[in-house]
C-alpha cells in the first residue's frame, strides 16, 4: 500500500518549476521552488516542524503542552498542523487588523486565536506583545517558539530547503533569490548553498521598499510576510551578497502575471521575489541557473491582489492598461 503516515511526512520536498513567460528575453534558466505544495500551504511548515521537534528534544515542550505564538498567518498554520498530530494545544495572538478569513483558518485547524486591539501602545496590557507574554507566563506548560529568534528556523532551511535545491539542480544552481521576513529562509538555505558550492552560488534577498534589509526605516508597505522594521536574530547578515528592493506595485503586478501566465496562483511576496529574480537574471547567460523561492499560495489574497477594485484603489493597475480598461467597463 502506498500512503503517508500523516500530513507531517509531506512537509518539504517541494517541486522546482521552470518559468517561461515572465522570463521572455532572459537567457538564464529561472526555476521556481513552489512552497505551496507543503501540507499547510506554505514554506512555514518546514520551520514549524523543526522548531517543535527541537523543543520536544530539549524538554521545553512537554507532552500535552501549549504552543503560544504571536502570528496570524503561515507560521500559525504550520504550527497548528504539526501540534494537533502530536497532541499539543495552540494559542495564537493576532492584531485586530488581521482578516477574519485568516483567523478562521487557524481556528479550523483547532487553534485558539486571541485578537488584540491595534490602536493601543505596546506598553498597554492589551497590546499584542503584552498579551502573548502574559499567556506564556500564565498558561501551564506553555512554550513560545518565537520564529524571529529561534535558531531552528534558519536550521530547518539549512537541513531541508538547501539540500533539496542542491540535489534538484544537480549542483548547477548559480543564484538563489528569496524574500526576507524573519530571514530564516535566506540565511539557512543561502548558507547551505554557499558551503555546498564553495562560495560559488550568489545569494540575493528581495525586500519591500521601505524595509530595513534594503536600507529603509520601516516605512509601511503592503506586501505581506516580508520586510521588517527591526533586525531579527534569525537573519544572518553575512549570507546575502545583495538585497534588491521591490515596490508594492511591481510585486503585485508580477504576482498577477504569475497566475495568468505561469499557472502559479501565489502570494504577493512571491511576485516580489520573482521581480527581484528577473532583475538578477537579466544580464546572465544560458549556463546560469537562478532559483527563486515562492513561499505561499494566492488563495489568502483573493480580495486584495486579485481584486481589480483593491488594486486600482491603491494605484497598482496601470492607467490605460488592459486591466484598467476592463475594470472601467465593469
Ligand atoms: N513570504 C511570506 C508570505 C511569509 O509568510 C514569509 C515568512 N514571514 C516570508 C515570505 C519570508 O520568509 P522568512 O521569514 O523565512 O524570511
Amino acid at each position: 500500500m502506498q500512503f503517508h503516515d500523516s500530513m507531517i511526512s509531506l512537509v518539504g520536498n517541494t517541486p522546482l518549476v521552470r518559468l517561461h513567460s515572465v522570463t521572455e528575453g532572459i537567457q538564464a534558466t529561472v526555476l521556481a521552488k513552489v512552497e505551496y505544495f507543503n501540507p499547510g500551504g506554505s514554506v512555514k511548515d518546514r520551520i514549524a516542524l523543526r522548531m517543535i521537534e527541537a523543543a520536544e528534544r530539549s524538554g521545553e515542550l512537554k507532552p500535552g503542552g501549549t504552543i503560544v505564538e504571536p502570528t496570524s498567518g503561515n507560521t500559525g498554520v504550520g504550527l497548528a498542523l504539526v501540534a494537533q498530530r502530536k497532541g499539543y494545544h495552540c494559542i495564537f495572538v493576532c492584531p485586530d487588523k488581521v482578516s477574519m478569513d485568516k483567523i478562521n483558518v487557524l481556528r479550523a485547524y483547532g487553534a485558539d486565536v486571541v485578537v488584540c486591539p491595534t490602536a493601543v501602545d505596546p506598553e498597554h496590557p492589551d497590546s499584542y506583545y503584552n498579551v502573548s507574554d502574559r499567556l506564556v507566563r500564565e498558561t501551564p506548560n506553555a512554550w513560545k517558539p518565537d520564529q524571529y529568534s529561534n535558531p531552528n528556523n534558519p536550521l530547518s532551511h539549512y537541513e531541508s530547503t538547501g539540500p533539496e535545491l542542491w540535489q534538484q539542480t544537480e549542483g548547477r544552481i548559480t543564484h538563489f533569490v528569496a524574500g526576507v521576513g524573519t530571514g530564516g529562509t535566506i540565511s539557512g538555505t543561502g548558507r547551505y548553498l554557499k558551503e555546498a558550492s564553495e562560495g560559488r552560488v550568489q545569494v540575493i534577498g528581495a525586500d519591500p521598499e521601505g524595509s530595513v534589509y534594503s536600507g529603509g526605516s520601516g516605512r509601511p508597505y503592503l506586501v505581506e510576510g516580508v520586510g521588517e522594521d527591526f533586525w531579527p536574530t534569525a537573519y544572518d547578515r553575512d549570507v546575502a551578497d545583495e538585497i534588491v528592493a521591490v515596490s508594492d506595485k511591481d510585486s503585485f503586478q508580477m504576482t498577477r502575471r504569475l497566475a495568468r501566465e505561469e499557472g502559479l496562483l501565489v502570494g504577493g511576496s512571491c511576485g516580489m521575489a520573482v521581480a527581484a529574480a528577473l532583475k538578477v537574471a537579466e544580464p546572465l547567460g544560458p549556463d546560469d541557473v537562478v532559483v527563486v523561492l515562492l513561499p505561499d499560495s494566492g488563495r489568502g489574497y483573493l480580495s486584495k491582489i486579485f481584486s481589480d477594485e483593491w488594486m486600482s484603489s491603491h494605484g497598482f493597475l496601470d492607467e490605460g492598461g488592459a486591466e484598467a480598461r476592463v475594470a472601467d467597463v465593469l
